[in-house]
């Protein structure tokens, strides 16, 4: 990938005391096919490489950096500038609400961004969003956002599908106002490719809701097609941000490189998974040096911070000592530990880790957390909390009312026995029992 390839370009440069101009130029080149190979803008990197280039040569050195660090601290730089150097965040319209409308191809992620946005402001800032949904033209789209309503326990105003958008949007904001949101996200229609008639209604929705913010959702995924979806609807719209979605997958990032010097307008969000919890805040700094390989130990340890609720793990250790632990806590645990998105992304955080090949290997599937998590809802009270009680019978029932095998039923028991075996011979001060365990 790109980071790999930046830094053997670098792995060159580390460790000279002097570095000729023919150094340079080599590295330079690997720089450029290194960024145009993962799909950035053929523009943007001849400027890039241009900038690059002449402070390179420039005099100005760091102290405390030998010239191998010195341009990799340059190229750094330039890669933050290049996506738009500080982080941009939502704007907060001075009289309630606050407007964030939302545009973008018909699959790239608008209505779960606005799902994800809203209970990002409302577990961070208090926030009472409203959702609006104004996507007419999938009667299944109305559907999606009532159930991400309900699952975020934010509530959506939709008229079905009969109703002109525009007209829903008005309603919609009146609404919002008579019940005091602070905050309406106006979810909208797209459509395969951009058209007049799509443009023309996303115009007249933004004439009459004045957003504070409109954001455009683009789809990592089609790359070079991302950047050029942004300049057209920047183009009609004017656009203040960009999320952009499924980072998640496979992309080679140009995208993430061009969008800010294609069209001016900043990344601000992130998408990472389909989950409500997988959007990050966009950092060009901890970007850039992730891309560079640095590692971004501040993203993870924010992450850490918000998703390892401090009250359970202090309640938890409190179980272990008891013995007290059940079910109920087990999917406490698992809920954490989802929350903090796919694992891969987690691990490539750390220092050294992004191009370990071991990550290849660590990839735990997120349904099998839910298939987990399946069984344990067709549990009882009663077995959940004193899972003694889970006789054949018992298993079968849970077994049929999760759709799972049995065997995955059983298997659940029983690494839940030993995780509780475990807990209780660590929490009496016996490390052996660990060691068993890992056996196991
Ligand atoms: P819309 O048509 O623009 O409203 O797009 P949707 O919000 O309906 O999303 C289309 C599909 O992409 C859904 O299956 C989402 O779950 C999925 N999706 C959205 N954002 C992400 C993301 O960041 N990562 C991944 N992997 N999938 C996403
Ligand atoms: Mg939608």
């Amino acid at each position: 990938g790109l980071s790999s390839k930046l830094q053997e370009a670098f792995r060159k440069l580390r460790g000279k005391g002097q570095i000729t101009e023919a150094d340079l130029r080599s590295t330079m080149r690997e720089i450029r096919l290194a960024l145009l190979d993962a799909d950035v803008n053929f523009t943007v990197v001849r400027d890039f490489v241009k900038k690059v280039q002449a402070k390179a040569k420039g005099e100005n050195v760091l102290e405390g950096l030998n010239p191998g660090q010195q341009i990799i601290k340059i190229v750094d730089d330039e890669l933050t500038e290049m996506m738009g150097g500080e982080t941009t965040t939502l704007k907060k319209s001075n009289k309630i609400p606050t407007i964030i409308m939302m545009a973008g191809l018909q699959g790239a992620g608008k209505t779960t961004t606005v799902g994800k946005l809203a209970k990002m402001l409302k577990e961070d800032d208090n926030a009472r969003p409203l959702m609006i949904a104004a996507d007419v033209y999938r009667p299944a789209a109305i559907e999606q956002l009532q159930q991400i309503g309900k699952q975020i326990d934010v509530p959506v105003f939709e008229e079905g599908t009969e109703v002109n958008p525009v007209k829903i949007v008005e309603d919609g904001l009146k609404v919002a106002k008579e019940n005091h949101n602070d905050y309406v996200f106006i979810d909208t229609a797209g459509r395969l490719q951009i058209d007049e008639k799509l443009m023309n209604e996303l115009k007249e929705i933004k004439e009459v809701a004045k957003p504070t913010d409109i954001l455009l959702v683009v789809d990592a995924m089609t790359g070079q097609n991302a950047v050029n979806m942004a300049e057209g609807f920047n183009e009609a719209l004017d656009i203040t941000g960009v999320v952009l979605t499924k980072l998640d997958g496979d992309t080679r990032g140009g995208a993430a490189l061009s969008i800010k010097a294609v069209t001016g307008k900043p990344i601000l969000f992130t998408g990472q998974g389909e989950k409500m919890d997988n959007l990050d805040v966009f950092h060009p700094d901890r970007m850039a040096s992730r891309i560079l390989g640095m590692g971004d130990v501040l993203s993870l340890v924010e992450k850490t911070k918000k998703n390892i609720d401090e009250k359970k793990s202090m309640e938890l250790a409190e179980k272990m000592k008891e013995n007290t632990f059940n079910f109920d806590d087990f999917l406490d645990q698992l809920q954490q530990i989802q929350n903090m998105g796919p694992l891969k992304n987690l691990m490539a955080m750390i220092p050294g880790m992004a191009n370990n090949p071991a990550l290849q290997n660590v990839d735990m599937d997120p349904k099998d957390l839910d298939r987990i998590k399946a069984i344990i809802y067709s549990m009882t009270n009663e077995e959940r909390e004193n899972p003694d009680v889970l006789n054949p019978s018992r298993r079968r029932r849970i077994a049929k009312g999760s759709a799972q095998p049995i065997q995955s039923v059983n298997r659940l028991i029983k690494q839940f026995n030993q995780m509780k075996k475990m807990m209780n011979q660590i929490s009496n001060g016996n490390m052996s029992g660990m060691e068993n365990m890992m056996q196991q």
